[in-house]
């Protein structure tokens, strides 16, 4: 036993939660208080190195000062302000927001799920089409729109049938996409880097040519940006990577450093929708665009976007040769930026377990996979900390 695992004192949390919570997430034996910067704090005071950012939700790290200050500020002004009226945080974010994307429009929602059924909705009305292809371990969401779009069967399956006119076809596969796209394709779906599909990043040349092919044929190009957006891979966009320009954005996670928001970015081949196609009565509120102001404005003035390409670099460095020096247990290490992947040959639930145990937490993507997503603001001793203690579980002969 370490010292992390032996100091738990929060049992009453968990009895609790675990009497009336809905029983759809596996949770780990750990009740989080606090948070700051890039660490976390579990009720005990136990401080750890946070490579969960709430699964994508916190790149610029936990309780930013200037995310609080606008929070604080817009809470005591007005919280509830619905899209049939203009207000003046909207007006501003919408502003920022569009300049960043490189995209004119935007549809403010709540989540990433949300943020996808618009792109989705709005791929239909711009082109009359009804088909929707999305990419195999392409995730999306949860709602029934993006649920039908993603890949996995174990998250798919117990609620079909799905949407009527969804396909999946290879990720970074161009002849499966010339066979798949038809004139009844209203929008091809893809992730640049396929976070919850195993963090596998796609090749530039595939996406360039994707959107050439959704443009011949008069599809929507999706990029979905719900994990990799706000500087996560390097970039404020991943698809910046790459110079694409997609006609439909979904985003959501860190936008307005934590608070529960998304929005949709609608590029110039949809055009400007009409009223009543869709809304959401949460959409826009003053308080998540308060924050998201803020947010943007840290991700720009800190350069976080740098800041990820140079960690990221920093870490592949560190730990791209894991698996020859663990030949046994690690089978690949990819990423870009701060999304990082490691696949083991083995399960991933005791690796996290023990990484935990040292004081780093850590995400899986899929079974096998070792997710980090830091927040962006964690410093390069803390990922140093981190790859030792990777090692260290690595090392010991009780991960298989
Ligand atoms: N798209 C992608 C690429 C995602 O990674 C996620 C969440 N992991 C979603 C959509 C869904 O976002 P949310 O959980 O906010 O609905």
């Amino acid at each position: 036993m370490t010292e992390h695992s032996a100091r738990v004192s929060d049992v009453s949390f968990i009895d609790m939660e675990e009497s009336h919570t809905s029983g759809v997430y596996a949770k780990r034996q750990l009740t989080i208080v606090r948070g700051e910067g890039a660490y976390l704090y579990d009720e005990a005071g136990n401080r750890y190195i946070d490579c969960v950012g709430g699964q994508g939700a916190a790149n610029i790290g936990h309780a930013h000062p200037a995310v609080v200050a606008a929070i604080r500020d817009q809470a005591g002004t007005l919280l509830s302000c619905p899209e049939i009226f203009y207000n003046d945080k909207r007006a501003l974010l919408l502003e920022k927001l569009t300049q960043l994307a490189g995209m004119p429009r935007a549809f403010l929602s709540n989540s990433g799920a949300e943020s996808v059924e618009a792109a989705l909705k709005f791929a239909k009305l711009a082109t009359g089409r009804k088909g929707i292809i999305a990419a195999m371990r392409g995730f999306h969401g949860r709602t029934m729109g993006a649920l039908s779009a993603t890949w996995e069967p174990k998250y798919r399956e117990p609620f079909e049938p799905g949407v009527p006119g969804y396909s999946h076809i290879p990720y970074n596969d161009l002849t499966a996409a010339e066979a798949a796209i038809t004139d009844q394709t209203a929008a091809v779906m893809v992730e640049i880097v396929q976070g919850e599909g195993g963090v596998r990043p796609g090749d530039g040349d595939y996406f360039r040519a994707l959107q050439a092919l959704c443009h011949q044929r008069g599809a929507m190009f999706i990029v979905d940006e719900v994990q990799t957006g706000f500087g996560r891979t390097g970039k404020m966009f991943a698809h910046q990577h790459y110079g694409l320009q997609p006609d439909l954005m979904p985003t959501a996670k860190s936008i307005a450093g934590g608070l529960p928001f998304g929005a949709c970015l609608i590029g110039e081949r949809v055009g400007k929708l009409q009223p009543a196609m869709h809304g959401t009565t949460f959409g826009g509120n003053p308080l998540a665009c308060a924050a998201a102001i803020a947010t943007l404005d840290v991700l720009v003035n800190e350069d976080l976007p740098g800041r990820a390409a140079a960690l990221g670099g920093f870490l592949m460095e560190r730990l791209g040769d894991l698996p020859t020096r663990f030949r046994e247990k690690v089978r690949e290490v990819r990423g870009l930026g701060l999304l990082f992947g490691i696949e083991l040959r083995g399960k991933v639930a005791p690796v996290l377990k023990a990484l935990q145990e040292r004081g780093v937490l850590a995400l899986p993507a899929g079974l096998n996979v070792l997710r980090l997503l830091p927040p962006l603001v964690i410093s390069k001793d803390d990922l140093e900390i981190v790859a030792q203690a990777i090692e260290s579980v690595l090392a010991a002969d009780t991960t298989a």
